[in-house]
């Protein structure tokens, strides 16, 4: 199947176009970039010119910020196309629900994808955890938003998440991982005075059986990186690492250790039986989650943050 893909920036190039091109089910027919560009592929700078011109791509991927993304996807809904999403599929709710709707409407196939749910050891760490009375969970998720974003300034803006653009990522694993609901009852957000949105986060949520379920966001750790979530049980400790490529139960570890190279192959893989079955997949609780903690959360105004460090500027 022909699929386009929109926004040709740091993610398109890291993972979707080697995804697509390792892929039996696809063949990346154009992009459609203000800069960017795929060698050897057909290239827009418009999505209205590809839609009306390329009648034989049935599937576009958007890669884009979250703001930028709705207007995109409705415009391809709105021309007939299914339509696949980066995390977080859009920069509100409203415009998931409205997207949804569209979608829903025409018969077409929308993916709102998660890639962290699909790290090697996600589904290992659900099944055990399925009949598990759950003692309390914590979410440990510390990186360098200078590694990780360089250059990216519309991380800092408003729908651009700060750290929860990395944070949605572990919300979006603990959704999946456990079964039962949680929701947002506390957050501290830590904006710097330059910025909109937090650098760090601590949340606290509501468990249904009362377990005390927690996570820390934070985008000011230099040196080794930690994605992790802990989950002790009535009967035992799973701890999820790496951002779910590592899984021990009470400190054995199970399983190989694996690279998270194979996230992007199975959305794509998944996106490939939405088209060809119909149906497709909006979960937004992460989102949800995430909304929440913006609604409830008290804000502290902390250092400005510069993507040179100030003792080197
Ligand atoms: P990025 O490199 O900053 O942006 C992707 C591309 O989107 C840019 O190269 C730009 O291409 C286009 N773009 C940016 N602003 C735009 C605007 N206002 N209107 C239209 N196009 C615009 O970002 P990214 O890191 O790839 O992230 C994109 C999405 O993927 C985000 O939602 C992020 O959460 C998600 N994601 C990122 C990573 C990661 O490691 N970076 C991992 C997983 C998921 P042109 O200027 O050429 O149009």
């Amino acid at each position: 199947m022909k699929i386009a893909l929109a926004g040709i920036g740091k993610i398109a190039l890291d993972q979707h176009v080697p995804a697509i091109a390792d892929s039996p089910d696809w063949e990346l027919a154009a992009t459609v970039s203000r800069h960017g560009t795929v060698d050897g592929v057909e290239a827009f700078t418009d999505l209205g010119t590809l839609l009306a011109t390329r009648t034989d791509i049935r599937v576009v991927s958007l890669c884009l910020p979250p703001v930028p993304r709705f207007e995109y996807a409705m415009q391809a809904l709105r021309a007939g196309r299914h339509v696949m999403l980066e995390k977080p599929p859009g920069a509100t709710l409203a415009e998931c629900h409205a997207l949804e709707a569209a979608a829903l409407a025409a018969n077409l196939s929308l993916y709102a994808t998660w890639h962290s749910r699909h790290a090697d050891m996600v589904p290992a760490a659900k099944a055990w955890l399925a009949d598990k009375r759950l003692r309390s969970l914590t979410v440990t998720w510390k990186e360098d938003v200078r590694r990780w974003h360089p250059g990216q300034a519309w991380i800092w803006e408003p729908g651009g998440l700060g750290v929860f653009d990395p944070g949605i990522n572990a919300l979006s694993i603990v959704t999946e991982i456990l079964p039962a609901d949680i929701h947002v009852t506390q957050a501290q957000l830590e904006v710097p005075e330059n910025c909109q949105t937090p650098i760090a986060a601590q949340i606290a949520f509501h468990h249904p059986e009362g377990a005390r379920v927690s996570a820390v966001f934070d985008w000011r750790q230099e040196g080794a990186q930690t994605w992790e979530i802990e989950a002790v049980t009535e009967s035992g400790t799973l701890r999820l690492s790496d951002g779910g490529a590592r899984l021990s139960i009470d400190g054995k570890a199970s399983g190989e250790a694996a690279p998270l190279s194979g996230e992007y192959p199975r959305l794509y893989h998944r996106m490939a039986s939405f088209v060809q079955q119909g149906g497709g997949e909006v979960d937004l609780r992460p989102m949800t989650l995430v909304a929440d903690a913006f609604t409830l959360g008290r804000r502290k105004t902390v250092a400005p943050f510069h993507e040179v460090p100030d003792d080197t500027r």
